[in-house]
């Protein structure tokens, strides 16, 4: 018996399970990137009268353009990176997934081919297959950076309609140069593709590391996605965006559904905005302990790569999901992915990486912890 028995469910959707990482129960939540500082009861509360005030309008339809909230998120992105955006210039949907969703939607499809390279974010090829677009993936290199003669030749081979480069990358924490991201955005423009780069991670890269942002003005077909779910602190706000050229973020206009963004994410959005400062001030202490973290791996003989991100990969384990586990019998949760052998730590608090770290010193010691 099928699971989907009597039920028309597409062919190439029958095999697979709902995505996610695992959602436990556990003190420790080192698995998914979260900002594990809330907001102070100052912005809780200006938060809450700003979702009161839409609640008093909850009759009507939200505002389709969300011109302010896209006014708002082009100050902010300008700010950070430097750049000079309208809000026409901006996108936003229920987090940086369905942005990104949207932009398959307009720019994939049948007959079409979506081209990224791995190891990188999984719910990229999701999003291909909702959309019935073919999906492709080149490599990157073993230090996870990539080489941009042969990510040329990956794209005058297959030919894409649209490229996803996470930079920062998840799950390896790596940002690609400037120099190599303009390399792809050139050669996407000559076929008349779409280049995405994901910087969900962006505001956690080192410093000297320029945002895609900056190249937006020369290159009409590219896109830069962010969300406000890692850095930002507001992962159960759901709001994620993208800056682009005006024609393509129309293109987009056409593909959401209509009021897509309620009116009660666009006042938390707008009122978290305000409080940017506020939400953004652990980024930099974070910072410093995800290279702590990378060094204190190092010294005990483990790999562990450079991250421009809130997470470090590191390995490489005989057996990692035994370690996972070991972990996760101490209440500490991180995440087993990447290629075969790696594990993934976001960086917490202090506290919880202290936990962490006592829990993996623990497993090092036992023969659970066998490095390859
Ligand atoms: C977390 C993450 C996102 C953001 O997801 P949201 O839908 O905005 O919460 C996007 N891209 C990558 C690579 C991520 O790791």
């Amino acid at each position: 018996m099928g699971r989907f028995d009597g039920l028309p469910i597409r062919e190439e959707l029958k095999s697979f399970e709902p995505y996610g990482a695992p959602q436990l129960d556990v003190p420790i939540l080192l698995n998914v990137n979260e900002n594990p500082y809330p907001p102070s009861e100052e912005t809780v509360a200006d938060i809450a009268a700003s979702v009161a005030e839409a609640a008093r309008g909850l009759n009507r339809y939200p505002d389709r353009e969300f011109l302010h909230l896209r006014a708002d998120l082009a100050a902010y992105l300008g700010r950070e990176s430097g750049g000079r955006l309208i809000a026409e210039q901006v996108w936003a949907a229920n987090g940086s997934n369905e942005v990104m969703l949207h932009i398959l939607q307009a720019f994939g499809g049948p007959g079409r081919t979506a081209l990224s390279f791995a190891p990188t974010y999984s719910m990229y090829p999701e999003y291909a297959r909702d959309t019935n677009t073919a999906w492709v993936t080149g490599r990157r290199a073993e230090d996870f950076t990539l080489d941009q003669s042969k990510a040329l030749a990956a794209i005058s081979r297959h030919r894409p309609s649209v490229v996803l480069l996470a930079s920062p990358n998840n799950p390896t924490g790596t940002a690609l140069p400037i120099q190599v991201v303009e390399a792809l955005a050139a050669r996407t423009a000559a076929i008349g593709a779409v280049l995405v780069v994901d910087e969900a991670y962006a505001e956690f890269r080192r410093t000297g590391t320029p945002s895609a942002v900056t190249l937006l003005p020369s290159y009409p077909n590219l896109a830069v996605a962010r969300t406000m779910s890692k850095a930002f602190a507001l992962a159960g706000g759901r709001l994620g965006y993208l800056a682009a050229s005006k024609q393509l973020v129309d293109a987009l206009r056409i593909v959401r559904l209509p009021y897509h963004l309620s009116a009660v994410t666009q006042a938390v959005a707008r009122a978290a905005l305000r409080h940017s400062d506020e939400l953004l001030g652990r980024v930099e202490q974070l910072r410093v302990e995800r290279d702590e973290t990378v060094d204190w791996l190092r010294s005990l003989g483990l790999r562990a790569v450079d991250s421009d991100a809130n997470f470090v990969l590191f390995g490489t384990f005989a057996d990692r999901h035994a370690v996972w586990q070991s972990l996760l019998d101490d209440g500490v949760l991180i995440r087993e992915t990447g290629p075969d052998g790696w594990l993934r730590v976001s960086i917490g608090t202090g506290a919880e990486m202290a936990a962490f770290r006592a829990s993996l010193e623990r497993v090092l010691k036992t023969d659970i912890g066998r490095l390859t």
